[in-house]
């Protein structure tokens, strides 16, 4: 039923280049306390709904993001779910890839827009994208269809032209206004003279998610590593990656259609890593497409010595995912089973 009620949002602002500064003697880009980001944005009081600001007592440039930070924002809108009908989340643009696919695992169950956006210019300065990014994303926050429901339904990215679903998004470019991509996922909306939101793409809980109460997950387990394959890639360096202490589960970034190579030290180091209880992961190195490791022989070797097909998971998703199934005390199965499985839309299985 649609609420008659004024549109209520919550801002959080944890850092980021958007609310940053010029330091007067290093002439580096500092975060700074939230006052002077809503100075530089008047137009706020314009929008047709209310907003209300939250800010980190530290603002961070996203860099120094780990999951605790995750949880401070999972628990923020947590505490405040029942009370706004939307969340923006201002972010650096660095990791916030990273942050969006997390939050996505660790809100179970969310029904409310969470958007998160930053800039690549400060919004204090002539030329910023910030005060654009800032201003989108609050009116797709607010976004209601015909029927009262909210449009975005899930966590997403919002930067420029588009809109992305959180966990299919990576930050493609240093440089560019339109700063991240999803290789692998059509956008949730592109952004012109008006928001054009594409219903096919966007998250649409069943009736009975619906139902459910909005469920925060805090636990992150960090016992995961990358392992980046190339041509030359050493045994002694293989080994001493997958023997490290504590390590529960790594994420390999392989060639192509998930190939890797078929030198028998090579398979012998996974197959003793997979055997003592290790996850392997493996996800392609390409920025567009997915594993498909029976196409090749040296992608089957890998799948037959027990490594698990990540399809088109982008890595920021995979990792997150994976600390997110180890943090809830799963099973190894549990975890490799999840691991190969979409859990909140972050990958398509062919
Ligand atoms: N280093 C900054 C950050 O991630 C970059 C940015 O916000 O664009 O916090």
């Amino acid at each position: 039923m649609a609420s008659t009620k004024r549109t209520r949002i919550l801002m959080i602002y944890t850092g980021g280049t958007i609310g940053m500064m010029e330091n007067p003697d290093t002439h580096a880009l500092e975060p700074f306390p939230f006052e002077n980001l809503l100075k530089n944005v008047p137009k706020i009081s314009m929008l047709d709904f209310d907003v209300e600001t939250f800010q980190f007592k530290k603002p961070l440039d996203s860099s120094s993001m780990n999951p605790t930070h995750w949880g401070e924002i999972a628990e923020i809108i947590r505490k405040n779910y029942d009370d706004y009908d939307g969340f923006v989340v201002l972010h650096g643009t660095d990791t916030m890839a990273y942050t969006a696919s997390a939050l996505s695992f660790m809100l179970e169950n969310l029904t409310k827009p969470v958007v998160i956006t930053g800039s690549q210019l400060p919004i204090g300065e002539v030329r910023t994208d910030g005060e654009e990014n800032l201003i989108t994303a609050l009116q797709v926050a607010a976004a209601r269809d015909r029927y009262g429901n909210h449009i975005v339904r899930e966590v997403a990215i919002l930067f420029e032209n588009y809109l992305w679903r959180g966990n299919r998004s990576t930050k493609h470019s240093s440089t560019n206004f339109n700063a991240f991509t999803s290789n692998n996922y059509p956008p949730l909306a592109k952004i012109g003279l008006g928001i054009s939101f594409n219903d096919y793409a966007l998250w649409h809980p069943t009736k009975a998610e619906e139902q459910q109460t909005l469920k925060v997950h805090l636990g992150m387990d960090t016992n995961v590593l990358y392992l980046d394959l190339f041509p030359g890639i050493r045994e002694d360096h293989v080994r001493h990656l997958l023997n490290t202490p504590g390590v529960k589960g790594i994420i390999m970034k392989t060639f192509g259609a998930g190939n890797g190579p078929t030198e028998p030290w090579f398979l012998k180091l996974i197959r003793e890593a997979v055997d003592r209880g290790m996850v392997i992961v493996n996800i392609t190195q390409c920025s567009n497409g997915s594993v498909h490791p029976r196409r090749y022989v040296t992608g089957y070797e890998l799948l037959q010595a027990g490594v698990i097909p990540g399809h088109d998971l982008t890595p920021e998703a995979a990792i997150t995912k994976m600390m997110y199934l180890f943090g809830k005390n799963l099973s190894i199965e549990e975890v490799k089973e999840q691991m190969e499985c979409p859990i909140a839309g972050e990958m398509t299985c062919l």
